[in-house]
């Protein structure tokens, strides 16, 4: 009998580091701006982000798990009104799934770590960076952590 559950106990654990919380953990966790974009796929208005046009080096963390996303080296300009990065990090940091809102079929873009809403993917705009793809990322959705505040300053 007791082993039954320990069983049950292991692939729990095992089922990857993922992040699970309720709808009610995730309202206390985040502010009602980010809990709007990151769990009911909102999007913040253009050029309202703190991160639009941030040029620090660094990297930017998932606000609702802390996992971390992208290098501000893959950061460029896109003149759209929203963070945007050519490439995530290497590992499978972020999920993409069709998104058939608004009558469109997009791409969207989710933390892997904790399914947050983070932001779309669009190809082939000629933007002339490597990937030719643009990740639009919400502001609301990333924590920019400096690379000197990991350091000695
Ligand atoms: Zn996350």
């Amino acid at each position: 009998m007791p082993e039954n559950q320990n069983t049950q106990n292991a692939q729990t654990a095992q089922a990857t580091d993922q992040i699970r919380r309720s709808d009610e953990e995730w309202r206390a966790q985040l502010s009602s701006e980010e809990y709007a974009v990151l769990r009911q796929a909102g999007t913040e208005r253009p050029w309202t982000g703190e991160y639009v046009d941030t040029k620090t080096t660094g990297v930017y963390r998932c606000r609702a798990c802390g996992a971390e996303l992208f290098r501000s080296d893959t950061k460029f300009d896109s003149h759209c009104g929203w963070p945007s990065f050519w490439s995530p990090m290497a590992g499978d940091k972020v999920r993409l799934l069709e998104d058939r809102s608004f009558g469109t079929v997009r791409t969207e873009v989710r933390c892997a770590r904790c399914d947050s809403h983070l932001g779309h993917v669009f190809e082939g705009e000629g933007y002339g960076t490597p990937t030719d793809q643009r990740f639009c990322i919400n502001s609301v959705s990333l924590t920019l952590e400096p690379d000197e505040a990991a350091g000695t300053a």
